[in-house]
């Protein structure tokens, strides 16, 4: 029992110099948030030590009567929450619940539809080099170039020419709600299966402040990570009618035995997610990246951002015109202690190394606390730190990133557990 402080100084230190990070600068990556020590709790909890094959009340393993109960409460949330015929809690990651989708409904050789990736759609939804693309023949779907937004007459046009076995609606980078109801009437009309992958906006799915794929999809997939604010991982939702194949597909299809630490931080996550706080928090995450999205628009040098705002939970700047390309403004916002992705924008004309965009996103920031003021204030410093002036400015930049992370204390209670 002794500390890993003891047993491993180095990887303590990681630790330590993480917690540190996290509470110094402003974390605007669209895809992370902060878990509450609940969480933190479940997922480093005994609960890693078991092995639990199989579903609950149906083990390949003994001793499964507790993690049984875990296993079932996030099941029965996860159906709660979003309406869902079944729940599948098991994938390990967002990734591994995609691909347990079309392992489960597709065969090899199908025409899977999404969104590209070069224009804000995920790896597993076709990418080349992914498994989805080598198994797959990929038929993608772009974003117009003068809108940014998705066309669902040109989605249509090529569900009509490419007769895809599955359509995926779903993105990594897109600031709009997508029209489920469109996306079904097609997949319809071409005899297609819909998923949907909400991986990003499950948490404001969950809150009611963003329209729920569930009673459109065959399928629904998601990570808990992001807005929903859990530990690092997947679910999937569907119909009844494809409960059996999805499940076999997870297990034993393609993982063998499920994190049930993980599952238990799941069911905390999605009881919290419940709770009154937990939407106004999603309120304040979309107000955020408005405010933000606002504060860049309106700055004095008019900093681009694609579909000229959001409805969700990040925004994204497009530097297509922009001197500063998006691995310069990264680097730009890391040194003033603002964490951002660089990300490709749509018809990027630079190398996706580099990129012309980046993807500012508030879910961690308002899962600390910041209100709306403060997301105005973080705008301002992002729009002055893309201009030139930033060279100058930095250091009073810096102190104001500062100021805000000191506003709003992070994990105080860890910081005070590990000076002990
Ligand atoms: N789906 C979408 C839309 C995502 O944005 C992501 C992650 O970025 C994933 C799936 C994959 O999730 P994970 O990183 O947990 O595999």
């Amino acid at each position: 029992n002794r500390p890993i402080s003891e047993v491993d100084p180095e990887i303590a230190e990681v630790l330590r110099l993480e917690l540190d990070r996290q509470q110094r600068t402003l974390e605007m990556i669209a895809s992370e948030n902060f878990v509450p020590q609940a969480v933190l709790d479940a997922q480093g909890s005994v609960l890693t030590n078991k092995y639990a094959e199989g579903y609950p009340g149906k083990r390949y393993y003994g001793g499964c009567e507790h993690v049984d109960v875990a296993e079932q409460l996030a099941i029965d949330r996860a159906k709660a929450i979003f309406g869902a015929d079944h729940a599948n809690v098991q994938p390990h990651s967002g990734a591994q619940a995609n691909t347990a989708v079309f392992h489960a409904l597709l065969t090899p050789g199908d025409t899977i539809m999404g969104l590209s990736l070069a224009h804000g759609g995920h790896l597993t939804h076709g990418m080349k080099i992914n498994v989805s693309g080598r198994l797959y023949d990929i038929a993608p779907y772009e974003v117009e170039r003068e809108t940014s937004r998705i066309d669902m007459e040109k989605v249509a046009q090529i569900a009509r020419e490419r007769r895809p076995k599955m359509i995926i609606a779903g993105w990594s980078a897109y600031p709009r709600q997508l029209d489920f109801a469109a996306f079904r009437a097609i997949a319809d009309e071409v005899g297609a299966l819909l998923m949907v992958d909400m991986a990003h906006f499950a948490g404001l799915v969950a809150a009611g402040l963003h329209p729920s794929p569930v009673p459109h999809a065959d399928v629904v997939t998601t990570t808990v990570h992001k807005t929903l604010g859990g530990p690092r991982s997947g679910i999937i939702l569907c119909r009844e009618e494809h409960a059996k194949k999805i499940n076999s597909a997870v297990f034993p299809g393609q993982q063998g035995g499920p994190l049930e630490h993980v599952i238990a931080a799941k069911a905390v996550a999605l009881k919290i997610a419940a709770s009154p706080l937990f939407k106004e928090r999603q309120e304040r995450t979309i107000a955020g990246a408005q405010a933000v999205a606002a504060e860049l628009m309106n700055a004095p040098e008019g900093i681009s951002v694609l579909t000229g705002g959001t409805d969700v939970h990040l925004a994204l700047v497009d530097l297509r015109d922009s001197e500063l390309d998006g691995q310069q403004a990264e680097d730009r916002l890391h040194e003033i202690g603002i964490t951002v992705n660089r990300n490709a924008v749509p018809f990027d004309p630079r190398p996706p190394m580099v990129t012309s965009g980046l993807r500012v996103g508030t879910p961690a920031l308002a899962t600390r606390g910041l209100q709306a003021e403060d997301f105005t204030e973080v705008g301002r410093i992002i729009a002055t730190a893309l201009t030139p002036a930033f060279d100058g400015a930095k250091a009073e930049l810096t102190e104001r990133v500062t100021a805000i992370a000191d506003r709003y204390p992070l994990y105080e209670h860890l910081s005070a557990a590990a000076a002990v």
